[in-house]
This record gives structure tokens, sequence and C-alpha cells, in this order.
């Protein structure tokens, strides 16, 4: 079992990857979108271009902005199948089973979940010091 949070804590190490965050834009599609549907996303996006056995644009299929799971893939190394391979020792031309594709999603919406939380823009201060879910339901 992978552990979540001192994976990311390893990714931060890397310069690449620690560079990647959250835009306002972004950061506003997800209070909008709500994380459950966020994930819902990261499900479909890693089950149509990570996890088949073949993908004819591997290396290129996520692509740098325009959502913030695409955002969360790159910081996660769960961009693409050679990233996939160097940072997990998942094989390439092996199709993901469904137990990867869950880790690879939980990882990427823990990834999410700790940007929204830091530098709250001034209008979340308000509900600041309530205690919120953070964690997605199942
Ligand atoms: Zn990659």
């Amino acid at each position: 079992m992978l552990d979540y949070e001192r994976m990311l804590n390893r990714l931060k190490t890397s310069k690449f990857r620690s560079r990647f965050h959250l835009t306002e834009k972004d950061r506003a599609y997800v209070r909008e979108k709500g994380l459950e549907t966020l994930a819902e996303h990261a499900l479909a996006f890693v089950r149509q271009r990570l996890a088949p056995a073949e993908i004819p644009n591997d290396g290129r299929q996520t692509p740098m902005r325009g959502h913030p799971v695409f955002l969360a893939q790159h910081a996660c190394a769960c961009c693409c199948r050679d990233c996939l391979r160097k940072w997990y020792r998942v094989p390439k031309g092996v199709a993901l089973t469904e137990f990867q594709q869950r880790c690879i999603v939980e990882l990427l919406m823990r990834w999410i979940s700790h940007e929204m939380e830091k530098d709250s823009p001034p209008q979340a201060t308000e509900e600041a010091g309530q205690t919120r879910d953070k964690e997605p339901k199942p």
C-alpha cells in the first residue's frame, strides 16, 4: 500500500514536480465542482489516458494546464507511463489494475486538497475557523 503523504513529500523534493501549483482559475473550478466531482474527472482521465497497455500519444497525453487534475498529474508524476515507471516502478505496456487507478486518483486528490488548503484567498478567511470535511466522501 502506497503511503500517500510520504509520497507527496518525496515529490516536493523534485524541483520539476514542485513547481506545479493550482492557478486561481483552477481553485475556483475546484470550489465550484467540489472534490467528489473532481475525483470522478481524475478517474476518467486516468482510465482513458494512463490505464491502457498501449497509449499512442504516451508522454504527451497530459496538458500542462486547463484542468486542476492535469496539474496534479504533473505534480505527482502521474502524467504518463514513463513517469509512472520512474517514480512508482509501474511497468509500461501493461494495463493498470483497478487498484492502481484508484491509488493514483487518491494521490492526485490529496495533492489537490493540499493545494486548496494553503494560501486560501481572503474570501475564505470567514469560514477558516470551522472544521470542514476535507476528504472526498466515498
Ligand atoms: Zn510524464
